[in-house]
């Protein structure tokens, strides 16, 4: 008689087809994900075990038509995509935005900038216009009428203001280049759009370029490619720091990559040498060591000016690779109408943690407090149920 072990690696083979054979079973068809959940017909969308779904035409739509963009790959590869697809697609249909939301507040602060670089350069002057800032600013706090009376909010774009025009030439002296739009007007390439096909992703690519910077006197399409961003935390980017994020090095390798691709405003594209990515609000960089192979703390006192190489072969791969996923990952999920869980120790500031049944809340006391205050079932439930 053969003596067959549960431990032999045929045996393990089989358990796991058989394994991957009931997981394919359970998993929902085209057809039946397709459907909601009879005991809510009218959300928009649910939850189940395998992961959001969408009910809604309009939104599935969307999501047909989605064009790959940086945060769309930070959502999918780096996220959740049940949260990506909620937070981009339903969240500000039953959560509302408040004056301290930092997306808010963001917003507002890149409108300021945006206002103040689209003022003339012979008008606006050699060096950064504090007065003219400040109008800008309070431009940018009128457009928000519900907001901007608010007096959290104003001290933060006071502070933030403030220690953007501080930051120094290289941040705020700059030429703006002029670029051309879809529609043949030429205008200061700030919050500059671009929407193309890259090589190998099959979904358009968009990009929304805070500022792009002419860098050099005798050639136009020499640029830098410049970002707001309003965290207090910054890092330069290492593959082998302890929490390495690429998302702000792909995001700038992107646009590089689309400037290029770009001929609009000249027939060979742009020629992008550096992205930047400007913090007025940073009180600390995180570097990462090389020879000791430690991650290092530097505090900030007038924010910080990260330089970044959009040139990197490797990066500009990794960039482009993400971008194919995520064009592959969209379609899957449209074509699935499945959008899937990814737990990680960030659930408890996801806005569905309350009703997600496959958060992984932590018992410490911030994770605890976080989910706690994340929006219950019933605010919910206009826009997703759980079946
Ligand atoms: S709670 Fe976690 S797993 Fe659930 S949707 Fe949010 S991030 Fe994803």
């Amino acid at each position: 008689m053969t003596d067959q072990r549960t431990d032999s690696p045929q045996h393990n083979h089989q358990m796991q087809q058989q394994e991957h054979q009931m997981q394919q079973q359970d998993r929902p068809t085209p057809q039946q994900a397709q459907q909601s959940p009879e005991v809510h017909p009218d959300t928009p969308a649910w939850l189940d075990g395998e992961g959001l779904h969408l009910a809604d035409d309009q939104l599935k739509r969307k999501i047909s038509n989605k064009p790959v963009s940086a945060s769309a790959i930070s959502g999918l590869i780096d996220g959740c995509p049940a949260k990506f697809t909620f937070t981009s697609l339903l969240a500000d249909t039953v959560i509302p935005k408040t004056p301290d939301d930092p997306r808010v507040r963001g917003t507002i602060f890149h409108r300021a900038c945006e206002l103040y670089y689209n003022i003339a350069p012979q008008e606006r002057g050699e060096h950064i216009d504090f007065e003219r800032f400040e109008e800008c600013k309070l431009q940018a706090l009128d457009e928000n009428p519900d907001m901007e009376d608010d007096p959290g909010l104003r001290a933060w774009l006071e502070s933030a203001s403030q220690r953007f025009c501080s930051m120094g030439p290289d941040s705020t002296d700059v030429t703006v280049a002029r670029y051309r739009t879809d529609n043949g007007t030429e205008r200061p390439a700030t919050e500059m759009k671009i929407s193309l096909h890259l090589d190998g992703v099959r979904r358009r690519v968009f990009g929304a370029i805070d500022r792009l910077v002419a860098a050099s006197p005798d050639d136009p399409r020499t640029v830098i490619v410049d970002d707001f961003k309003t965290g207090r935390k910054a890092s330069v980017y290492s593959e082998h720091m302890r929490f390495a994020d690429f998302s702000y090095l792909r995001q700038q390798t992107l646009y590089a990559m689309l400037l290029e691709h770009d001929t609009r405003t000249f027939e060979n594209g742009w020629n992008p040498i550096g992205g930047r990515l400007l913090f007025p609000l940073a009180e600390q960089v995180t570097v990462h060591d090389e020879g000791s192979g430690q991650d290092m703390q530097l505090p900030m006192k007038n924010g910080a000016l990260i330089c970044l190489d959009v040139k990197d072969e490797s990066h500009r791969k990794r960039t482009l690779e993400e971008a194919a996923r995520t064009s592959d990952m969209l379609d899957h999920e449209y074509e699935m109408n499945l959008y899937e869980y990814r737990p990680s120790n960030l659930c408890a500031w996801c806005p569905l943690a309350r009703i997600c049944p496959a958060a992984r809340i932590s018992d410490r006391e911030n994770a605890q407090q976080a989910a706690a205050g994340q929006p219950d079932a019933a605010t919910l439930a206009p826009a997703i149920v759980c079946a």
